[in-house]
């Protein structure tokens, strides 16, 4: 086996078993980034050096039998994740020399058991896209097929999973981000439940629906990320005070029982959705029958306001990042315009320059619905319609473990095919948001690929709290359809 193709099991295996070193699995990975990723963009910064001086260390403690969760295994952040000395840009000419001082809780836990930073990977600027497109710095092709995006705004992260430059990535779900991405490439994708997993040092986009998530080779994998990164901080009020159980556990309990006594809902409002795809509706059925093999009871639901989750979502999305955005001025952080001559032309200067049409639009439509007179139409209308689909899903939860669906009407698209029509690549998140809405985790495995060889996904969505069943059927089915082996050609 090569080094690249190590999961994060496979390669604490080698490093435990001192058939390898974490020099030589880093500096495998680093040399395959140097050869690969100018035609996939997956990175916006690789600080080799030290890459390799923590791969160094992880080597000393494993010759002194000092091992954690993670050591010597390089992962890497989306460069919306605050990384001490580690540029941090999100994608932003905004950000371009921003230098944290601080690690994000994630990135410190990370560090605590042991893994290796090996870079900092592209994404649609601060979070704001679905095709990676929006980046300030370049586009990440899809590595399955560069000619295609490889979805957002996680684009870069999914993206170098999938190219093998790490075992595993971080990526952050607002409204599909973890997922979609993770379908396109053909990797694992998990957004936990709002509040599994601390916010802070997270760059904001739209706070309350905000999660950190990983996006891995495998299942497994996911639920090993998951239980390093999970767990109530105090540096983020909104992390829940819940207990972390061993999210690994879920792969014994399918060993021990298949996935009998589980119940799938599907949803009838997703498929009579407009423009979806023949043929993600065909691997979606054949994921069906998968289930159905495994002992899963499928079971037709109704989530009823499916309808209104794109225009609500497009709504609160953009007034919270028109909140979080202002503190980009010129004054605090990153970049300024320094050719004005008052503070208010700084200002608009620094603002117009430093974001993108993309960031530009969202502030203009977040300013606008939340001004004096039009709050309650817009930003007031839209909370009420998110407390609907919160009760959509606890209705359906009533009567099923997880909702089974598609993750995106269509596979990756041509990169350049939607990008000047916002509200087309907007309507292709109808299957993601809602878990952000209702604040529950989703996962998104690879299930098929299109006739053209792109990869496709199917989605779960689970109780809040509940990551165990969705990691238990992941696994069942990734056991069953064992796509997890396969990798792009690069
Ligand atoms: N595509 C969605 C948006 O642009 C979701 C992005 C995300 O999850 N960060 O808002």
């Amino acid at each position: 086996m090569e080094y690249h193709e190590l999961t994060i099991e496979g390669a604490k295996k080698h490093l435990l078993e001192k058939k390898l070193s974490s020099v030589d699995l880093t500096s495998a990975l680093l040399d395959r980034i140097e050869k690969f990723d100018d035609g996939i963009g997956a990175f916006i910064t690789v600080d080799k050096q030290m890459a390799l001086e923590e791969a160094e260390n992880a080597d000393k403690d494993i010759a002194n039998n000092k091992f954690s969760t993670l050591t010597g295994v390089p992962i890497a952040l989306k460069d919306l994740l605050c990384t001490k000395g580690i540029k941090t840009t999100c994608a932003s000419k905004i950000l371009d020399n921003f230098v944290p001082q601080y690690n994000g809780t994630v990135v410190q836990k990370l560090k605590e058991s042991g893994a290796i930073i090996i870079g900092k990977t592209n994404l649609d600027e601060f979070a704001m896209g679905s095709s990676t497109e929006n980046s300030a710095y370049k586009n990440t092709t899809n590595p399955w097929n560069k000619a295609y995006v490889p979805g957002g705004s996680s684009g870069g992260s999914a993206a170098a999973v999938s190219a093998q430059f790490c075992c595993a990535a971080l990526g952050t779900d607002t409204g599909g981000s973890i997922r979609q991405p993770a379908s396109h490439c053909g990797v694992v994708g998990l957004k936990p439940t709002y509040g599994r997993v601390s916010r802070f040092g997270l760059v904001s986009y739209a706070s309350s629906l905000d999660q950190i998530g990983p996006i891995t080779k495998d299942v497994k994998d996911a639920a090993v990320l998951l239980n390093v990164i999970s767990g109530n901080d105090k540096m983020d009020s909104t992390s829940a005070k819940v207990d972390v159980p061993d999210f690994t556990k879920a792969m014994d309990q399918f060993e021990k029982g298949s996935l009998k006594g589980l119940t799938a809902g599907i949803p009838k409002e997703y498929l009579s959705v407009e423009g979806i795809d023949p043929e993600v509706e065909k691997v979606f059925n054949e994921a069906k029958l998968i289930f159905k093999d495994l002992g899963v009871q499928l079971k037709e639901i109704s989530l009823p306001h499916t309808d209104y989750v794109v225009a609500a979502y497009y709504i609160i999305a953009p007034c919270e990042a028109s909140s979080n955005l202002a503190r980009f001025d010129g004054v605090k952080y990153g970049f300024r315009d320094t050719s004005s001559d008052d503070l208010i032309d700084m200002y608009k200067k620094t603002k117009s320059k430093g974001f993108g049409p993309e960031v530009q639009r969202r502030i203009i439509i977040g300013t606008y619905a939340l001004s004096a007179g039009y709050y309650d139409a817009y930003y007031g209308r839209a909370s009420q319609v998110r407390t609907l689909i919160m009760e959509d899903f606890s209705n359906a939860f009533k009567s099923c473990d997880f909702v089974l669906s598609p993750v995106a009407p269509a596979p990756a698209f041509k990169i350049g095919e939607k990008v000047d029509d916002p509200l087309t690549m907007y309507l292709t998140d109808i299957f993601t948001l809602s878990a952000n809405m209702a604040g529950i985790p989703g996962i998104s495995i690879p299930a098929g690929y299109a006739s053209n060889g792109l990869p496709i996904g199917i989605q779960m969505m689970s109780n809040r709290f509940d990551e165990m069943s969705l990691l238990r059927a992941g696994y069942g089915f990734e056991k069953t359809i064992q796509l997890n082996k396969k990798f792009p050609n690069l």
